[in-house]
C-alpha cells in the first residue's frame, strides 16, 4: 500500500518522497503552500517502504535518548555572535564543530524571494543565513537525499530543522550511515503557512511601494530577546517596518500546518541529538545571565552524541545548569491548540486571498480596530470601579 497522508496525519517531512525507489512520490502544495505526498500509481510498485518510513506516529524511534535530556542554559561568550542569533546561540558552536571538521550543515534559510527552504552549508558565511527562526515551515525539496548523499562521501554532516523534519530524517537515514550524522531539533510552536507569508512580503511591497529586502521575524537587537516583533527591510531609498502583523496572524496559531495541532513531539522524547528552545523561565534558576534580555538558548543533550558535542564547546558558552522541571515550556507538554477557525481560515483564504483574511482575522482594518474598541470600552466600567475601591 503506498502513502495516502493528509491533513492532520502529515507533517510534510518528505521521507515518504525520499525513500520511494521509483520516485513515485510527489510533495504537492495545497492553497496554504503545505505540501502533501502525491503517489504517482503508474509508477508505484507497492513496496510499502514509504509507509515504513512515515514516522509522524507516536512510536517514532529514539534509541540512542538518555532516559532523560540533561537540560543547559547556554549563551555564546561573543556578544557580537549572540547578536545574530535568535536565542543563545547554541546552534552556531555546534554547527561550527561540525564545519572544523570538514563537515557540512543543513538549516533553514531562504531561496528567491524569501522562501524559507531548507539549504546546504560548507562554510561559516552559508551557514550564517540559517540564524535567525523563520517563522513558516521550511521547504525540504531534495534535502534528505542530499543528507545522505554527504553521508555516504563521508562527511559530517549536521540537519537542523523542527522536529518532524529531524525525525522524517532520522527514518529515512539507514542505520549504517548515521555515525557522522548530527540532528538538531527546536522546540516547536508550530509552522505556520508558505503562503500566507510570501503573500506577506508582497503585500507589505504594494503598501510601502518598495521592494523587500531584508526579514527578522524576532527583531531582538531592536526589541529585545522577550519581544516578539518582525522587522522588514524595504529599498529604495532603505527603510525599515517594524510591526506585529504576521506575528499577530503566528499567535493566533490559525495559519499553522493542520498536523501542528497532532504534534507528536511536543514533549521531552526528542527526535534529535540535541534540542534547542529560547529559555522562557531562566529567573527561575536564580541566574542572572539574561538581566540584560540579549538572549538564552535552551540545550537539550538528548544522546551521548549530542553530549559530546555539547562538551566540546561549552567552553564557548555561558552556561547554567537547570532541571526539567525548571525549564518546562508548554511546546514540551502538548501540541499548540489550533484555532477552532483554522479550516475556516484555510477556506477565506483559497477563496478570497490574503488581503480578505487579514481583514477578517488580522490586526488590520476597521472590523479589528472597532473590535478593540468594543473591548475597551466594556472594560471602562471595570477601570472606573478600581480607581475608586
Ligand atoms: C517555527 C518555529 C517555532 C518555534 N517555537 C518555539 C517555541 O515554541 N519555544 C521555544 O522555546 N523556541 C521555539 N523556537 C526556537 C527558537 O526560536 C530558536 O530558533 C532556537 O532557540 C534556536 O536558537 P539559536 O540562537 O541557537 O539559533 P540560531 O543561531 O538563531 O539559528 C536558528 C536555528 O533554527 C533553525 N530554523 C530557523 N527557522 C527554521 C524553520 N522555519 N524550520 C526549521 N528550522 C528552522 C535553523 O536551521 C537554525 O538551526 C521556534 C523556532 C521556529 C523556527
Amino acid at each position: 500500500m503506498a502513502i495516502n497522508k493528509t491533513g492532520t496525519d502529515c507533517c510534510g517531512c518528505t521521507a515518504c518522497a525520499a525513500v520511494c525507489p521509483k520516485d513515485a512520490i510527489n510533495m504537492v502544495a495545497d492553497p496554504m503552500g503545505f505540501k502533501y505526498p502525491k503517489v504517482d500509481y503508474d509508477k508505484c510498485i507497492e513496496c510499502g517502504l514509504c509507509e515504513k518510513t512515515c514516522s509522524f506516529t507516536d512510536s517514532y524511534k529514539t534509541p540512542d535518548n538518555f532516559s532523560q535530556p540533561i537540560p543547559y542554559g547556554a549563551r555564546l561568550k561573543d556578544i557580537n555572535q549572540l547578536m545574530k542569533s535568535r536565542s543563545g546561540g547554541a546552534f552556531v558552536a555546534f554547527s561550527d564543530w561540525i564545519l572544523d571538521k570538514g563537515g557540512v550543515i543543513y538549516g533553514a534559510g531562504y531561496k528567491g524571494h524569501f522562501i524559507v527552504s531548507h539549504k546546504r552549508a560548507i562554510n561559516s558565511e552559508q551557514r550564517d543565513e540559517f540564524r535567525g527562526s523563520k517563522y513558516v515551515q521550511s521547504n525540504l525539496d531534495e534535502i534528505f537525499r542530499a543528507v545522505k548523499t554527504d553521508l555516504e562521501a563521508g562527511l559530517w554532516v549536521l540537519f537542523s530543522g523542527t522536529p518532524c523534519q529531524t525525525s522524517g530524517l532520522q527514518s529515512f537515514i539507514p542505520e549504517k550511515l548515521k555515525e557522522k550524522l548530527v540532528t538538531v531539533d527546536i522546540v516547536c510552536h508550530g509552522v505556520p503557512s508558505p503562503q500566507i507569508w510570501q503573500d506577506y512580503i508582497h503585500y507589505l511591497e504594494d503598501k510601502e511601494r518598495k521592494f523587500v529586502i531584508g526579514v527578522e521575524f524576532r527583531d531582538k537587537k531592536r526589541f529585545g530577546w522577550k519581544a516578539h516583533k518582525e522587522t522588514i527591510t524595504l529599498a529604495e531609498p532603505q527603510t525599515t517596518v517594524s510591526t506585529d502583523i504576521y506575528t499577530h496572524l503566528f499567535f493566533k496559531n490559525i495559519m499553522h500546518r493542520p498536523s501542528c495541532g497532532e504534534c507528536k513531539y511536543c514533549n521531552i522524547r526528542r527526535p534529535a541529538d540535541l534540542t534547542l528552545a529560547d529559555f522562557w523561565g531562566w529567573e527561575k534558576t536564580g541566574s542572572h545571565i539574561n538581566d540584560d534580555d540579549k538572549g538564552l538558548s535552551l540545550v537539550f543533550v538528548n544522546t551521548p552524541k549530542g553530549k559530546n558535542i555539547f562538551d566540546t564547546v561549552s567552553d564557548r558558552f555561558y552556561v547554567i545548569q537547570t532541571s526539567i522541571e525548571n525549564c518546562m515550556q508548554s511546546h514540551l507538554k502538548s501540541p499548540t491548540k489550533l484555532n477552532p477557525l483554522y479550516i475556516e481560515f484555510a477556506n477565506d483564504y483559497a477563496a478570497h486571498g490574503f488581503k480578505y483574511v487579514l481583514r477578517k482575522y488580522g490586526n488590520v482594518g476597521i472590523r479589528h480596530k472597532a473590535k478593540t474598541a468594543l473591548s475597551l470600552i466594556k472594560r471602562i466600567p471595570l477601570v472606573i470601579i478600581r480607581l475608586f475601591k
